[in-house]
């Protein structure tokens, strides 16, 4: 098969990624085989590539963004059969016995792995994806429009549960890329007021196209005062900006896996008045159930660039400089492709 694999962390410009020529994965006893149709790309993606997160598996081949089909499975393995359309996501496996798991925190476990950093993601033709934490996805929606829901929605989800927003409440939006856009229409089915704060016009338009009250500056001062926020931009700076920006009892959620220092904090008007700060670390299988079935139901769509899965380290690139709105997904363009039964090779 033909995987992307990260050579050594660095500026995307200088093309750290490799794309090689390399036998397919074998699952383990409790994993999935999956044949990878779409991978979306993720800004987490360009922090392991750039080398922002630390290596933890020298090669690694980036990607969690996964969907695909079954294409074998582990000998353990019960509930999935070859042919089933699967989701692979972020939160690759916990150790599901530590404190945190057994109390239903397992985004905080410390023995979690995470797909495209400790393992090899979806940047490739084939890829495996533990069953436990693989989802079922719903029919009738194309594989490049479900992609970036498995971490850009996911995560923009949690990051909205983070913020304890009240019915009717009034939700900013720092940033507005993959993530937010997902996270707008679902706060925007359940009721919010959205504002959106971000320098970049083509994602203001689109803020605006779905719905969303407002479309502003970052460093603007939304039109009302917020009860809830999401900084989706990994600019520390924004911190202060966007604490200044909440009402009384607000909650900012720190939606990033990696942020730029946050500057210091002034109490008065940044925190007194119970505002509060919170940052968000990867999610639980329950979150991901949960949104994947709300979007489904409230028809969440992302606003997709498909590139062909050759062209994954431009993608990146485009990402890096803004180039896009939405979400670019890699969709494979079948170099030297050889299905590996003609069963587990849908044809559509
Ligand atoms: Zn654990
Ligand atoms: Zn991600």
């Amino acid at each position: 098969m033909r995987a992307w694999v990260l050579d050594r962390p660095g500026p995307v410009e200088r093309e750290p990624l490799r794309f090689v020529e390399r036998p397919d994965p074998v699952p383990g006893p409790d994993e999935l085989l999956v044949r990878v149709r779409a991978c979306g790309v993720c800004r987490t993606d360009l922090h392991v590539t750039e080398g922002d997160l630390p290596v933890r598996r020298p090669g690694v081949t980036p990607g969690h963004e996964i969907v695909g089909v079954v294409a074998g499975v582990g000998a353990a393995v019960r509930d999935w059969a070859v042919g089933e359309r699967v989701g692979g996501a972020w939160l690759r496996r916990t150790d599901g016995t530590c404190r945190y798991c057994l109390r239903g925190a397992e985004n905080l476990c410390p023995r979690s792995e995470y797909t495209g950093w400790d393992a090899d993601g979806g940047y490739a033709q084939y890829t495996t994806v533990p069953a436990a934490f693989a989802y079922p996805l719903p029919a009738g929606v194309a594989d490049v429009a479900l992609a970036p829901l498995l971490c850009a929605g996911i995560i923009g989800y949690r990051a909205l549960l983070r913020t304890s927003l009240p019915p009717g409440g009034r939700l900013g939006l720092y940033g507005f890329g993959g993530s937010a856009h997902l996270c707008a229409q679902v706060a925007l089915a359940q009721g919010a007021t959205v504002h959106v704060l971000t320098r970049d016009e083509a994602a203001q338009r689109l803020a605006l196209a779905l719905g969303c009250a407002s479309a502003g500056g970052a460093y603007d001062a939304p039109p009302e005062p917020l009860d809830g926020a999401i900084l989706f931009a990994p600019v520390g700076d924004l911190v202060p900006v966007a604490l200044r920006a909440l009402d009384r009892g607000g909650v900012l959620a720190v939606a990033g896996i990696h942020l730029s220092d946050v500057p210091v904090l002034r109490y008065e008007s940044e925190l007194f008045y119970e505002k509060e700060l919170r940052s968000v670390t990867s999610n639980t299988r329950e979150n991901g159930q949960e949104f994947l079935d709300l979007a489904a139901r409230y028809g969440v769509r992302a606003t997709t660039h498909p590139y062909p899965l050759s062209q994954a380290q431009r993608a990146l690139a485009d990402l890096k400089a803004g180039r896009f709105d939405g979400a670019a997904v890699l969709v494979d363009d079948g170099i030297d492709l050889t299905p590996p039964t003609a069963s587990t090779h849908p044809s559509t």
